[in-house]
């Protein structure tokens, strides 16, 4: 069972962003920029291109409306998105907000206290 299974379970905590029967959303909890965010099918896929068409096209729709809200919420020069799943192989597309290139690179990461997580999380879904 993946570790995105166990927060859709509520098994593990998450800041979520976002839910509906089909996908969540969450904050990254080692993110590269304040306001990095998760879109995950609640069915377990290991990979993106494994699923099934009409189902990557809802991920992508679902993935499209959370951008939306991160850009209102959090300052940024605009949302960068990325799928990489070597590290957890369960889908998840990363919506990440960018004031430069090296938000991209999954290298310098920022660091939030839980009160900031939780903060940015309601802001994120307030604006949905
Ligand atoms: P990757 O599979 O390479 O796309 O990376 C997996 C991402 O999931 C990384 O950015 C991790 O920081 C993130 N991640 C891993 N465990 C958790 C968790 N429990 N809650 C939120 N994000 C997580």
């Amino acid at each position: 069972m993946s570790i995105f299974t166990k927060i859709i379970s509520g098994e593990i905590p998450s800041y979520k962003v976002a839910e509906n029967d089909e996908f969540i959303a969450f904050l990254d909890i080692n993110p590269n920029a304040k306001g990095h965010t998760l879109c995950v099918p609640k069915q377990e896929i290991n990979k993106i291109f494994d699923m099934d068409k009409s189902l990557y096209t809802c991920l992508m729709e679902f993935s499209y409306d959370v951008a939306q809200a991160i850009e209102k919420a959090v300052p940024c020069k605009r949302v960068g998105v990325a799928v990489v799943g070597l590290e957890v192989p369960h889908v998840h597309v990363h919506l990440i907000p960018l004031q430069d290139m090296d938000d991209m690179r999954f290298q310098r990461k920022a660091s939030l206290t839980p009160e900031e997580f939780e903060e940015t999380a309601k802001q994120i879904a307030a604006n949905l």
